[in-house]
């Protein structure tokens, strides 16, 4: 007996056990919340899995990976559902939904963190600055920590304390044959580097353990905004400036219309500006002796950068970013900010039409440079910045022209282009995966796929074929 649940045919009986075995929620299309559950942040992805399972912990993870494969489901991984592409959702198939393992134990004598697969950033961060200590992560607080940390994880404090995955010291994994491993320097040290940077390709993590640096609570952060048009001497100095700033200092520009925040004179709200937001991880008087140049440097609209609690600003982009909006990203790696790519920016920057789209330029160096290219799965450490174009509206009215203006400044910057970061590509085939790791790492992720997946089970990701 069998029965079709969005396009798949499963066996009831085993379907049945499957579902007394489990602890969490299994949602299925007829389910009062499936739309709720199926829906990612990216709201122009609409895709309608046949079964969402909802781990409760590790072992309804196992459980959810030997019912899939035993039936033969195409399985989505998700864990805070921030995949540009919507790769934690599919159409048929499972999603194996990690939101509700929410578990973050800090140890504030050994400075460490565990936390499980379902954490988001802001969750993890405020833990952690309770006691004045962090991870380095990205600039969103409601940015799953699982997808991040296994793509390399770039964000305000990255200059300082590297990637995210620069104080990553262990995880816990469901293999695709459902065994529980651990992985770290000593144990399953090619399955770490492996996670590193690699992906979902290797597993399922369930749980990472961190290392803690000590970051604020108060630094000396926010954006600085100037004219559009002032832009090409504003990214002049800017780029000289920067190459000696210290470590403590993590900047990423932006060039966007001004969102009609309360906390902007309304004056301001759609012009066309470059903003340069900082965080300086130091001591805020030191900040203020670093930061002085550029806060002084032309004529700023509006200077927002002053002592606050870390944790809000890592909120300070949140608005920017909600779930339901559509999306679409273009990304890649530049060695520097010369003068022709300084000039394309504030081109096609003034040229923006949706008064929500972005173009962000992260600095890095410092510490992400500090480590080996070889140390890890992730490529790129000697890149000067990764540019990440996101065309933005607010449904899917006016998106195809976004998404256009998006391709355009990204073509636009193609003999600049260095490899990409990996998080940040949409569905954009295996030549494009190879770039971002470059031929050496590529052949080896796959030798390393081929050991923890050589059927390819979990493929909905930036898929390194086992082949
Ligand atoms: C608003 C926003 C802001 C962002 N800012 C930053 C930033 O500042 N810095 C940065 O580095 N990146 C940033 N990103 C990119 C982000 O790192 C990726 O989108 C990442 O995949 C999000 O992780 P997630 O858990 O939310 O994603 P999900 O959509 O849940 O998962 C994405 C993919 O990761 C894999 N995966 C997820 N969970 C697991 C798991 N437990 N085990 C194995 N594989 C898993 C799967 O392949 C899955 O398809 C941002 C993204 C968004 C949407």
């Amino acid at each position: 007996m069998s029965t079709t649940t969005a396009e798949i045919r499963v066996d009831e009986n085993e379907l049945r056990e499957f579902e007394d075995s489990f602890s969490g929620q299994l949602t299925r299309p007829a389910g009062a919340t499936y739309d709720d559950q199926r829906k990612i942040w990216n709201g122009s992805i609409d895709r309608r899995p046949a079964l969402i399972a909802r781990c409760a912990g590790v072992a309804d993870v196992i459980a959810a990976v030997r019912f899939a494969r035993e039936q033969g489901l195409l399985a989505a991984l998700r864990s805070g559902g921030h995949s540009y592409p919507g790769l934690s959702v599919c159409d048929a198939g499972m999603v194996i939904d990690l939101r509700q393992m929410k578990g973050i134990r800090v140890d504030p004598q050994a400075r460490t963190a565990r936390a499980q697969a379902g954490v988001l950033l802001g969750e993890l961060d405020r833990e952690a600055q309770v006691f004045g200590l962090a991870v380095p992560a990205g600039i969103v607080t409601h940015t799953g920590l699982a997808g991040l940390t296994l793509g390399g994880g770039i964000g305000w404090l990255e200059r300082k304390y590297g990637l995210t995955i620069d104080q990553l010291l262990s995880v816990d994994l469901v293999t695709v044959d459902g065994e529980f491993v651990k992985a770290s320097e000593t144990e399953n040290p090619d399955l770490f580097w492996g996670v590193r940077g690699g992906g979902g390709n290797f597993g399922i993590v369930t749980e990472f353990e961190f290392r803690l640096n000590p970051v604020g609570p108060m630094v000396l952060a926010g954006p600085i905004l100037w004219a559009m048009e002032d832009s090409p001497e504003v990214m002049r100095f800017y780029r000289d400036w920067i190459t000696e700033v210290p470590d403590e200092l993590t900047t990423i520009v932006t060039y966007r219309r001004v969102l009609p925040s309360p906390l902007v004179p309304s004056e301001l709200h759609g012009k066309h500006v470059v903003i340069v937001g900082c965080c300086y991880a130091g001591p805020v008087e030191e900040g203020e002796e670093v930061l002085r140049p550029l806060r002084t440097f032309g004529s700023p609209l509006l200077d927002m950068c002053e002592p606050k609690p870390f944790v809000a600003h890592q909120a300070s982009l949140d608005p920017a970013f909600p779930h339901g909006w559509w999306y679409y990203i273009r990304s890649c790696n530049l060695a520097q900010l010369n003068d022709e790519v300084i000039d394309t920016m504030a081109d096609h920057g003034s040229r923006i039409a949706s008064p929500v789209t972005v173009c962000s330029i992260f600095h890095l160096g410092g510490a992400v440079a500090g480590v080996g290219e070889a140390d890890a799965a992730f490529t790129g450490r000697e890149a000067g910045h990764t540019v990440n174009v996101i065309g933005i509206t607010k449904s899917g009215e006016g998106f195809d022209p976004e998404r256009e203006w998006a391709r355009g400044l990204w073509s636009a910057l193609e003999p600049h282009h260095q490899n990409v970061y990996v998080n940040f590509l949409m569905e954009e085939g295996e030549e494009r995966i190879r770039q971002a790791y470059g031929g050496g790492k590529y052949d080896r992720l796959k030798t390393l796929k081929r050991k923890y997946d050589a059927g390819n089970f979990l493929r909905l990701n930036q898929n390194i074929p086992p082949g």
